[in-house]
């Protein structure tokens, strides 16, 4: 609950309330991550304590796994619902020392069936609410040993086929009472789908945009991203466009998996150059996890060296993102498919 839908409910209650007093309930549970109204300097009304603790629950996740890759520092945290469905979360650790960002899914499993992508081998079981990708992240932060500073919806999932969670989820992350990240430090990935960005843009989010295309030849990006072959290539880029024109961010990020002999050849430079026309923006090459069982494989040096040097051409930065925790299956999806091919 933000607290103006705390002081709403209050009332319903008939208990009496301040607006202060709901903003420093709020940021006892989020901001602080306590597990109960813990008396401070600055004391809530009683009736108001009461009534929170009698009517109202709050509650964690339940940490089932954590997999921390000493390569990286990468740590994979794999959580239960209280109905049984599994969710995944990535502690990141940032340049800066100590500092972190936390990697959440918003959905269990997914529908996009993304080819390359062990998640989208699950299928999609449900949507996560935003109390369940605020409490995973509440537990990887209060666990960092640092500051926690961001927040990416990029894990299990597609976030905007889950919008409305994601963006209340993100919302809170923001809050003063709640995590307190910065907007700019929250970032949404979505593989394209046209209208919830259009719907993005419209309301004027403050949470940056990451568009996975993965390849600009429309064929080959449907056959890696099924869900492209609902929307033309244009019309994506035409969303993304919309979205920069009212964005604060300099740069729209394009994001792509590179697989190794699939989509890094010249026609994909020269297509995405034309698509992308005067787009302000940065490509982000990621690399695709390496223990595969699907036909798919790592690019090599030479390969993504020779990307690297064939994009230059669009004169937009290029950077390299770094996947870790592979070495302890912390790569996206991996724990929680690597469980769930576990027979019980
Ligand atoms: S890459 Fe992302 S959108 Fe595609 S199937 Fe995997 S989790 Fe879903």
């Amino acid at each position: 609950m933000f607290p103006e839908e705390l002081e709403a409910w209050l009332a319903e209650q008939g208990v009496p309330t301040r607006p202060e007093h709901c903003r420093r309930a709020v940021a006892q549970v989020v901001a602080l991550g306590r597990d109960t109204l813990t008396p401070t300097k600055r004391p809530m009304p009683k009736a108001m304590v009461a009534a929170i603790n009698e009517g109202l629950t709050w509650q964690r996740l339940t940490v089932v796994e954590r997999v921390e890759d000493p390569a990286d520092g990468f740590t994979k945290y794999l959580f239960e619902s209280p109905d049984g469905a599994l969710t995944e979360a990535v502690r990141i650790p940032l340049a800066k020392p100590d500092t972190f960002t936390v990697c959440l899914s918003s959905q269990v499993g997914c529908a996009m069936g993304c080819v390359f992508c062990a998640t989208g081998r699950l299928g999609l079981s449900r949507n996560l609410e935003a109390w369940e990708m605020l409490s995973a992240f509440l537990t990887v932060r209060d666990e960092a040993p640092g500051r926690v500073t961001g927040a990416v919806f990029q894990g299990q999932g597609e976030p905007f086929h889950n919008y409305d969670e994601v963006v209340r989820a993100a919302r809170m992350l923001a809050h003063p009472n709640g995590g307190r990240i910065g907007a700019k430090n929250i970032t949404i990935s979505t593989v394209g789908l046209v209208p919830a960005i259009r719907r993005y843009t419209r309301e004027g989010h403050p949470f940056r945009l990451i568009l996975s295309l993965t390849s600009s030849l429309p064929e080959r990006r449907e056959r890696l991203l099924p869900v492209a072959g609902k929307f033309g290539m244009d019309d994506v880029i035409d969303a993304i466009r919309e979205h920069a024109a009212s964005s604060k961010f300099a740069l729209q990020t394009i994001a792509w998996v590179v697989m190794g002999g699939v989509n890094h050849d010249q026609a994909e430079v020269d297509t995405l150059k034309e698509l992308l026309g005067d787009l302000p923006a940065r490509i982000n090459l990621i690399d695709i996890n390496d223990s595969r069982d699907d036909g798919f494989r790592r690019a090599d040096e030479r390969e993504i060296n020779e990307l690297m040097d064939a994009l230059q051409v669009l004169k937009r930065p290029v950077v390299r993102r770094y996947s870790g925790g592979q070495g302890r299956d912390a790569g996206c999806g991996m724990l929680a498919s690597a469980r769930l091919a576990q027979p019980d």
